[in-house]
């Protein structure tokens, strides 16, 4: 495949100067990749400005614009499998999460948002001004930002650039360093579908890149997905430059199990919630707050479903958990199993490793977590869980809501009036209740507090894109 980036276009190797990417399953270098710089971002954004003023991308009809997003939408179908393939290879998720779950999800949210593009509308709203007609115009914003991290990478790109392309927006996409693969195969595919020059672009490299794009004053909103640290700092600058934004950043979402919940489903549906890609989901359940008469049979039901997974390639048939992205994140789980371990909660057995080449992490889980431990309060984006007693119900909200984040939340009780009204209380952007962390392209999706502002997916993807214009007729 193809590894140049995409600037008006035209394929193209920046400088010259690469950075490899690599299989984290096996630590062995899987390509090189152009190291982007601020002339390919001025290029870029120069390309996608052009095409945003061009009469062929604005001015097309909203139905061709919507059989352009479902043409690609089609390729991308067509040729998923190769994608699945090539983003476990690059990312480590097994096949089953990245054909089973990514990719679909991907094509999904194009046939989605094609689906609005021919029902953006506005309002007529009846004025207290005699003699005038007035109606809002919902109007794209211009150069668009799309800047990823590499957890999911393809799918997280399209939450983003299929909303962004169905309302009339021109790109940059800017994917993570350690994961950029299924990223220029799509720019492929956006070329093949014939979305016209300049209107997709991506360049890639590592942080410079993203900042020399949220700092260009060619662009007009920046959509960020990433850590929180991060997502402070595109916040502090798009607020200077007053720059629309987005930002869905990290997450540690509290489980809370009841006394009366279904401990089986709740072991089941935690250890997909928790270990799903190896635990680097922003939505992982990674508290679990349990009734403390039921504490030692839940820890001890999902350590030993944790240490009974098999870990291997991602390609492998009988893999269940793959690799973490990079060495980086093997080290700091690592990190948190030994601070977990001072700390003084108690670490159950650990699954086994046969494969010591890759980035490899076993699940650890701890029991007998306090919620003042680093483990309980620090996002870890890996497979860490941490389970907590309760032993007065009235605690949990405040117990749950005790941390920074506040992406998502899971419950799980038989009793569902007690279910949703700890839904109502906790504060998370989505909330769960009896079951694992779903996604659905129609289901807005963000976070409160440190997860971020704004929401992505549903109607709320067409609002983060556009901008209300009114227009006001003089009718006498
Ligand atoms: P990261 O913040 O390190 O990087 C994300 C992207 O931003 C990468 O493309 C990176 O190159 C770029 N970048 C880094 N510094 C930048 C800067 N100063 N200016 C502009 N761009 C910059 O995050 P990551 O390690 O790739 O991803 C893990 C984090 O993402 C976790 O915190 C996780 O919770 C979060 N996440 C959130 C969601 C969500 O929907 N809320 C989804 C997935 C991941």
């Amino acid at each position: 495949m193809r590894t140049e980036m995409l600037i008006d276009g035209e394929w193209s190797k920046g400088n010259g100067t690469t950075f490899p990417t690599l299989d984290p399953a096996t630590g062995e270098v899987l390509a090189e990749v152009p190291e982007g710089t601020e002339a390919d971002v001025n290029a870029a954004v120069a390309a996608a400005a052009r095409a945003f003023e061009s009469a062929e991308w604005a001015g097309m009809l909203p139905a061709a614009r919507a059989k352009l997003l479902l043409r690609l939408a089609d390729l991308l179908e067509t040729d998923a499998d190769a994608f699945a393939r090539l983003e476990t290879s690059d990312q480590g998720q097994p096949l089953g999460v990245s054909g089973g779950f990514a990719v679909p999800n991907a094509v999904e949210h194009l046939r989605y948002y094609a689906g609005w593009v021919t029902k953006i509308t506005g309002v007529t709203a009846p004025l207290s001004i005699p003699d005038v007609d007035y109606r809002t115009r919902r109007e794209p914003l211009g150069v668009c930002a799309l800047i990823t991290p590499w957890n999911f990478p393809l799918m997280i790109l399209m939450w983003k650039l299929a909303p962004a392309l169905a309302t009339g927006n021109t790109v940059v996409v800017k994917p993570a360093e350690q994961t950029p693969l299924t990223t220029l195969r799509l720019a492929g595919l956006v070329k093949e579908a014939g979305i016209p020059d300049g209107v997709v672009n991506v360049v890639t490299g590592g942080p410079e890149v993203g900042r020399a794009l949220v700092r260009h004053p060619g662009v007009a909103k920046v959509s960020f997905t990433g850590s929180t640290e991060v997502g402070r700092e595109i916040g502090a600058q798009a607020g200077r430059e007053l720059k629309h934004v987005s930002l869905e950043l990290g997450g540690k979402a509290p489980s809370i199990i009841a006394s009366d919940a279904d401990i089986d489903a709740a072991v089941a549906g935690n250890l997909m919630g928790g270990l799903l890609n190896a635990g680097q989901v922003c939505a992982a359940y990674t508290r679990f707050f349990v009734d403390a008469a039921r504490h030692d049979e839940f820890a001890e039901k999902l350590a030993a479903g944790a240490a009974s997974m098999k870990l291997g390639h991602g390609l492998a048939d009988d893999t269940q958990m793959g690799p973490v992205v990079s060495a980086e994140q093997r080290d700091q789980a690592e990190r948190y199993v030994r601070i977990g371990q001072e700390d003084g909660a108690h670490l159950h057995d650990r699954a086994p490793l046969d494969d010591d080449r890759g980035f490899f992490v076993r699940p650890a889980v701890f029991s007998g977590v306090t919620d003042d431990m680093r483990i309980a309060r620090e996002e870890i984006f890996g497979p860490v869980l941490s389970v907590l007693p309760y032993d007065d119900p009235d605690e949990l909200v405040a117990r749950a809501n005790d941390t920074v984040y506040g992406l998502a939340a899971v419950i799980w009780s038989r009793d569902i009036g007690t279910a949703n009204r700890l839904a109502a209380r906790v504060r998370a952007g989505t909330v769960w209740i009896n079951m694992p962390p779903f996604l659905d392209a129609a289901a807005a999706w963000g976070g409160m507090k440190a997860s971020g502002l704004g929401r992505e997916m549903g109607w709320s993807g067409i609002e983060a894109f556009t901008q209300v214009k009114s227009i006001w007729t003089h009718l006498a």
